[in-house]
């Protein structure tokens, strides 16, 4: 698709006085806005891309929103920069309506920035005037000396008169993020901003982009498939499913307590078995673990982390035999086969402790590791 980055001109409401911070080290501060989606509907002709979205995201906070390709993470972004329009429902920026029933702020008046993943510099202006493109609400001699600032800011202000054929992906990103910046959003949107990227120079980029977005203090969503950098970039994660929102909270509360196993299983490494409810537990050939509420004769899914599988001495907990283990570096996965479980069990554990291939041994679970689902509704805990 052409020009991926859109960038959205139009400055937030105080950025006027911001101006006088011509700071060429640090990324200009921007005033944040708190952004609130109420009851967010999208419709197309055969899909519903948003059902009911509600979500708030407070001044200067990053919030990742994080959900499999097609749950609607795009067409919410594009809903708060003022590119797409509401079904139903309501967009606020600062408790001031900009979408919703009877009014529609246009996207240049709304102070929003929206960085796409497939971004595209224009490659017939150089980079200055690449970054100034969105600037165009300022003098000409402000918007480049706005340019320089954020060129400076993410290492590039060497390349200024350059074209984009000469740099490489991460620099050509690089600019991307400066486009962003430049304009001092309130409300920075980005959409997968480093999946164009290979794998180090993506945590490199990720690095980078979370200290400028800490240095501007614009209120952001970054959206991504990938939990880790959720997890690693968001002061909250909002996880989407089938164009909703599944649940939101820090990282570590929805990998600690995750309403249901979908989202269990997008945090975390899982051994998932079928069991039984009686006497208020879940029975499984591991052994017996509090109902979460699930009521006697209903049936439940177990899930394991890998990580609270332990391995222990044969004769202590259930039987089991090593089949195979994967190094993954300063872990290794080991593949068991335990007696009354078809599927083989999953244990991560240290290297240096990787039993030999086909020894008799035996296997406790953690029981903080172990979390009880109902089968028959996609794993939503009855209470
Ligand atoms: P994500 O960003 O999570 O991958 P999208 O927001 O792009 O998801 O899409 C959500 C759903 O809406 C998908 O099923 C997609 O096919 C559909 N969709 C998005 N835009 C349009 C459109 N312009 N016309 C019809 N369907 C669309």
């Amino acid at each position: 698709m052409g020009a991926m980055l859109e960038f959205l001109k139009g400055r937030g409401p105080a950025t006027a006085n911001n101006r006088r911070d011509q700071s060429h080290r640090k990324a200009a501060v921007t005033f944040a806005a708190r952004l609130t989606f109420d009851d967010v509907s999208r419709r197309y002709d055969h899909t519903t891309a948003l059902d009911h979205v509600s979500l708030e995201v407070e001044p200067g906070e990053i919030l990742c929103l994080l959900g499999p390709s097609g749950c609607g993470k795009t067409t919410l972004l594009r809903i708060a920069a003022g590119v797409e329009r509401p079904s139903s429902g309501r967009v606020l920026l600062d408790d001031q309506e900009v979408a919703g029933p009877g009014c529609f702020v246009p996207p240049e008046k709304r102070g929003v920035g929206l960085m796409f993943q497939d971004f595209a510099l224009f490659p017939h202006l150089t980079l200055l005037d690449n970054v100034a493109y969105g600037l165009r609400s300022l003098t000409r001699a402000e918007a480049k000396a706005e340019a320089l600032a954020a060129l400076e800011r993410v290492g590039l202000a060497r390349y200024a008169r350059d074209y984009p054929h000469i740099l490489s992906g991460g620099e050509q990103q690089r600019v991307a993020l400066a486009r962003a910046i430049a304009p001092r959003p309130s409300v920075l949107l980005m959409d997968e901003p480093f999946s164009g990227l290979d794998s180090r120079l993506r945590e490199s980029m990720r690095e980078e982009t979370l200290a400028i977005l800490h240095e501007t203090r614009a209120t952001s969503i970054v959206v991504t498939h990938d939990a880790e950098e959720a997890m690693r970039m968001g002061d909250r994660v909002a996880l989407m499913n089938a164009g909703r929102i599944v649940q939101t909270g820090k990282a570590l509360d929805l990998y600690r307590a995750p309403k249901d196993i979908l989202t269990a299983r997008t945090f975390s490494d899982l051994n998932e078995m079928q069991a039984s409810i009686d006497k208020g537990e879940a029975v499984t050939p591991l052994g017996c673990f509090p109902a979460n509420g699930l009521v006697d004769g209903s049936a439940a899914i177990v899930s394991v982390r890998q990580r609270g599988v332990l391995l222990v001495a044969a004769g202590e907990g259930v039987p089991g035999r090593v089949l195979d283990a994967r190094f993954l570096g300063d872990v290794a996965l080991v593949e068991l086969a335990v007696q009354g479980l078809d599927a083989p069990l999953l244990a991560r554990v240290r290297e240096s402790e990787v039993p030999p291939q086909g020894a008799e041994i035996g296997v406790k679970v953690d029981s903080a590791a172990v979390l009880v689902f109902p089968a028959d509704n996609g794993g939503t805990p009855a209470s």
